[in-house]
């Protein structure tokens, strides 16, 4: 079995693959990730073949602590250095100028490199222990819904990669928040745990606004994304009788009740898709958070897992 517990031992083996260009996978408290050294362009090109991704959707790197940044990038603007001593290690991804020794194959063309320290024990080992920087895109294949174990690993990753450390259950549930810091303003391209209002409250000053031109800036944004086979339809209530996740009182035994909490319902919201998509169901209908701020990471999500194109 490829899946194991990461003993010493296995994070040893799992960082020595890792050092050598092959493909593993990782947890993250975000999800779980696919892993390999971020500056060999082989074995970045092997985690887009296993994913089925697009070679313009650039990679988030994955490094072990702050110090690691001067290797991968060209400046470390005072921006950077208050954001992630802040929020490092953890789910806030930072987009800089690359420096030379990032291939573009990592960054999908782009002069400019997504990096972040994650925060979970496990990662951090790996990735101290193997001494380079990592590559870790969710671990799922292109558009589908991303592993928040190891047990919603799709069998089309599993045959294709050399193991899996098993780390639990994520505790975040979604992928990070994405910002750029390489335009006049900071933009967040991709929302996650990490809010605006906290980004914000680090740097003293507001935030650019996007998308429009962040769309072009960070070309994976697809319209679908995060999608369960099925069709997910968004509904204020779920209809009685009808596969959904709502917020309220389950009429039946197909509908899951999401936490109230943002955080909660975050951490929940794959596998409670994923849950409902292993019925063969054609629909999943998911009642409609709240729109408070610290909702939009979800609602972000939600739309997207919900546009069939
Ligand atoms: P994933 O690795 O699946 O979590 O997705 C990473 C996402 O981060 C990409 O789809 C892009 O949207 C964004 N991203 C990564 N690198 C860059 C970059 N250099 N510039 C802008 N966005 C990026
Ligand atoms: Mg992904």
């Amino acid at each position: 079995m490829k899946i194991l517990q990461p003993s010493p031992e296995n994070i040893v083996s799992t960082a020595r693959a890792i050092q050598s260009g092959r493909v593993v996978v990782i947890p993250t408290e975000t999800v779980y990730g696919l892993a390999c050294h971020a500056l060999d362009s082989r074995a970045v090109q092997h985690v887009f073949e296993i994913k089925g991704r697009p070679p313009d959707n650039p990679l988030i790197v994955h490094i072990g602590s702050f110090d690691q940044l001067v290797d991968i990038t060209e400046v470390v603007p005072p921006a950077a250095k208050a954001l992630a001593s802040r929020f490092w290690p953890g789910p806030l991804t930072l987009v800089l100028p690359k420096r030379p020794t990032v291939p573009y194959c990592t960054t999908g063309g782009l002069d400019t490199v997504a990096v972040r320290v994650p925060r979970h024990p496990v990662a951090l080992a790996v990735i101290k222990e193997s001494g380079c920087p990592v590559a870790a895109p969710s671990a799922n294949l292109f558009t589908r819904l991303s592993p928040t174990s190891a047990h919603e690993i799709d069998p089309a990753i599993l045959c294709q990669v050399d193991m899996v450390l098993d780390g639990g259950q994520c505790e975040i549930g979604l992928e990070s928040t994405v910002l750029d810091l390489t335009s006049d303003e900071p933009i967040v391209l991709r929302p996650g745990a990490v809010t605006r209002a906290d980004i914000q409250a680090v740097l003293g000053r507001p935030l650019g606004s996007g998308p429009p031109s962040s769309v072009r800036k960070s070309p994976g944004q697809y319209a679908r994304h995060y999608a369960p086979r099925a069709q997910v339809k968004l509904v204020d209530r779920v209809p009685v009788g009808q596969p959904g996740l709502t917020l309220d009182r389950p009429a039946d035994e197909r509908q899951i009740r999401m936490p109230a909490d943002p955080a909660a319902y975050a951490a929940n919201l794959y596998r409670s898709l994923q849950r409902l998509d292993e019925t063969g169901t054609e629909d999943i209908f998911v009642e409609l958070p709240p729109r408070d701020p610290e909702w939009e990471a979800v609602h972000d999500r939600l739309k997207k897992a919900s546009t069939w194109a």
